[in-house]
């Protein structure tokens, strides 16, 4: 099976994307990870990537489409595979279906994990670090004084990340970015939306019953 996942920061798609590579045994392909390897390993893709990269420009689009397709020339991506952050943009959308025609194949299902800003904003942003690696939520996993450390007694802290200001910042990011794709794969009938505030067992049940279809 050949999916997308789409999703914001803070919907639970990465632990989704994990999930169902297991369940239906296909890789979870993340273009960041892949991205990385191919510089880390000086391949020729790599190397042209990071020129583009150390010079501040964005990758092109078909140099992005060229890393994903080499990945999926892996014996792994037989049977399938779960693309997590690919494709951004409508050009990479388009590239990427060009080349699955090439291969007789397409793209099966785009999982499209949605949540209200407020909810993720409420998730994110309760998050409270320690210095010791201990993670913490104001809400759903509270220290036993507040904003003190169980286990050290150090002072807990709110990462850059997780500050209000900065997630709705990327949430308008992510919805500029995605709501042109999300159009693109629902007129193609593609789309196929799931309510990422239910618990996370849940979601991956409705994910799986509706692929069943
Ligand atoms: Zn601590």
């Amino acid at each position: 099976m050949r999916l997308i996942l789409l999703g914001p920061p803070g919907a639970g798609k990465g632990t989704q994307a994990v999930v169902l590579s297991e369940e239906l045994k296909i890789p979870h392909i993340s273009t960041g990870d892949i991205f990385r390897a191919n510089i880390k390993e000086g391949t020729p893709l790599g190397i042209l990537a990071k020129s583009y990269i150390d010079s501040g420009k964005l990758v092109p689009d078909d140099v992005t489409v060229d890393i994903v397709g080499s990945r999926l020339n892996d014996e792994d991506c037989r049977n399938g595979f779960i693309m997590d952050g690919f494709p951004r943009t409508i050009p990479q959308a388009q590239l990427f279906d060009k080349m699955l025609k090439e291969c007789h194949t397409s793209v099966d299902a785009v999982i499209n994990i949605t949540a209200d800003d407020s909810v993720i904003v409420r998730r994110l942003s309760g998050r409270r670090m320690c210095q010791c690696g201990r993670t913490y939520h104001v809400e759903n996993n509270p220290p036993k004084i507040e904003g003190i450390c169980d286990v050290c007694g150090s002072k807990l802290y709110i990462r850059d990340d997780d500050k209000e200001e900065t997630i709705k910042e990327r949430l308008r990011t992510y919805r500029e970015q995605t709501s042109p794709l999300v159009d693109y794969y629902m007129k193609k009938g593609l789309l196929l939306n799931f309510d990422g505030t239910k618990p996370i067992e849940v979601t991956t049940r409705e994910i799986l019953d509706s692929l069943k279809k």
